[in-house]
């Protein structure tokens, strides 16, 4: 039978939940265990996908296309476990489903309330699909005392006693402030979360306590005291210098013996953290460092790229190499003049975005790796563009540009329904819903053989995550063709275009899917291998 570890957090939110969960996830694989990890968010938004990044952070996609928290792409990354429709829920999605089954008549009359009708709506997402799974790893968003949280602590609570005690596990986040002027760490505001968590019935077994200082015995103590846990289960977690290191640094402190020590296994699989032991040496220890910008609308908010930051740390550690990024708002590249920043860094990579804000000052950016021979790689909306500054200077295509930047007849991008009229596959149209109506998901693709791409995958055949609208319209193609294009992967019948390269160019690739949503630590995808290494070599 599975078993159920629940991750809560409180005192302060940005602690690292997410990554706690997926270091624990990491460590229990490490010792053998099959692992499967959840996220419960408490807002009323059906999915994230329609969030701000601003607000939310990046929209992680998985495989089977479903917009998720960004917290599944440290799942994914940590446990190499790919994640599912079925491992993130909103109280949107929650209430979406009680309320058409108020209205299909499913509760036969029944005031339908929130206890126990909304509980058990949340109490059967946590217990179904985890077949031949050891541990369930659910971790609850926000902290404890929102009230939008309450709902889904109250169904945690319930299971804790309806399942056996050896069955769940109860961790709880917090924080260990050290205060300068008192010169001391303080235990305060853990007492004060647990105590709130204790008031609607959840009695913590493990409190991982996030601080930057060391945490003295005497406080290990106290928070033990207060907290009705005993000493081993005060687990510390200091600050790192890379988030790989975790799952070491966390098996040192006891986590993980502490959390199966809770749920009655005492003898715990051998650990074998071999793999992780070679990802933070190669990160700790690099050989080169690079200097790779990355051209972008949100780069006030490193969140919003967070799968990008990690595939590009993931393509350093292939080359050990150390990648340093440097964000470019698009805003402020207006003419070819106002290339500085530009002109000293050994890579461009414009990542995906919507929208017109910024896009000029991206295709600016391409234009000037294009004609400087930097390597370029351009990701969803970055290969749109990439598509766009070919098509208008050097196919000389007037006007070129998305139909999503701008109406123009020469729409070298655009929704398919612009140029297919009967194609029956992707009917997106301007009047669509903006929740759910993109390519999502993981598609194939067919390469070229003897492309860049081919050489790099090693491979003709691939499958990528997509999320976006618009695609390259192929009424272009053989004029973009003429002028050095390659169309150099296609969907398999043929009609949309997954990779576009560039005759005469050491390196510049365009993707419409996204890559980054693949890349592991242990297994960095090889399109940013290859990007980090053709800058290096430029470097040279
Ligand atoms: N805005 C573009 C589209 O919808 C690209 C999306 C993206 O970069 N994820 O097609």
């Amino acid at each position: 039978m599975t078993r159920y570890i629940f991750i809560t957090g409180g005192v302060a939110s940005s602690l690292g939940k997410g990554i706690a969960s997926a270091a624990l996830g990491a460590l229990l694989q490490s010792r053998g265990y099959s692992v499967k990890l959840r996220k419960l968010d408490p807002y009323l938004n059906v999915d994230p996908g329609t969030m701000s990044p601003y607000q939310h952070g990046e929209v992680f996609v998985t495989e089977d296309g479903t917009e998720t928290d960004l917290d599944l792409g440290h799942y994914e990354r940590f446990t190499d476990v790919n994640s599912s429709v079925q491992d993130n829920i909103t109280t949107g999605q929650i209430y979406n489903k009680v309320i058409e089954r108020e209205r299909r008549g499913d509760y036969l009359g029944g005031t339908v309330q929130i206890i126990p009708h909304v509980t058990d709506q949340i109490k059967d997402f946590i217990v179904n699909n985890n077949k031949g799974v050891d541990f369930c790893l659910c971790e609850i968003g926000g902290t404890v005392g929102d009230i939008e949280g309450l709902p889904f602590f109250e169904a945690i609570r319930q299971l804790g006693n309806e399942l056996p005690t050896s069955k769940t596990c109860f961790i709880h986040l917090t924080l260990v402030p050290y205060i300068a002027a008192a010169g001391e760490v303080k235990t305060k505001p853990t007492q004060h979360s647990v105590k709130e968590l204790r008031s609607i019935g959840i009695q913590p077994d493990v409190l991982v306590c996030r601080s930057e200082r060391d945490i003295d015995r005497s406080d290990i103590k106290k928070i033990a005291i207060f907290c009705n846990v005993s000493e081993d289960s005060v687990i510390q977690a200091p600050d790192v210098s890379t988030i790989y290191a975790t799952p070491k640094i966390y098996m040192n402190n006891g986590f993980d013996t502490q959390v199966l020590k809770s749920m009655n296994i005492k003898k715990p699989g051998k650990i074998n953290l071999r793999k992780w032991n070679k990802v933070v040496n190669s990160i700790n220890n690099p050989k080169a460092e690079i200097d790779i910008a990355v051209v972008g609308k949100y780069v006030g908010l490193k969140d919003a790229y967070k799968s990008l930051t990690e595939a590009l740390t993931h393509g350093g550690i292939a080359n050990d190499a150390k990648v340093n990024i440097h964000w470019i708002d698009s805003e402020i590249i207006k003419n070819k003049k106002n290339m500085n920043k530009l002109k000293s860094m050994s890579g461009i990579l414009v990542p995906g975005g919507f929208g017109k804000r910024g896009a000029e000052g991206k295709i600016l950016a391409i234009n000037f790796a294009r004609i400087n021979k930097i390597p370029y790689f351009g990701i969803c909306f970055g290969m749109q563009l990439a598509v766009i500054e070919v098509a208008r200077n050097m196919a000389k295509i007037k006007n070129a540009n998305s139909s999503e930047i701008s109406k123009t007849k020469n729409s070298v991008i655009g929704l398919m329904t612009e140029w297919e009229k009967d194609h029956k596959k992707f009917v997106r149209d301007n009047d669509s819903d903006y929740g759910g109506t993109m390519r999502l998901g993981s598609y194939p693709g067919l390469i070229k053989s003897g492309s860049l791409a081919h050489k790099i995958y090693k491979s003709i055949n691939i499958k990528e995550r997509h999320r976006h609208r618009y695609e390259v319209n192929t009424n272009f193609k053989k004029e973009l063709e003429k002028h050095g294009l390659k169309f150099t992967g296609m969907s398999p019948d043929g009609l949309l275009t997954e990779i576009v390269e560039l005759k005469n160019h050491p390196w510049f690739i365009g993707v419409q899917f996204h890559p980054e949503l693949k890349s592991r630590p242990f297994n960095p995808h090889p399109l940013f291998a290859s990007f980090v290494k053709a800058s290096m070599n430029n470097k040279n």
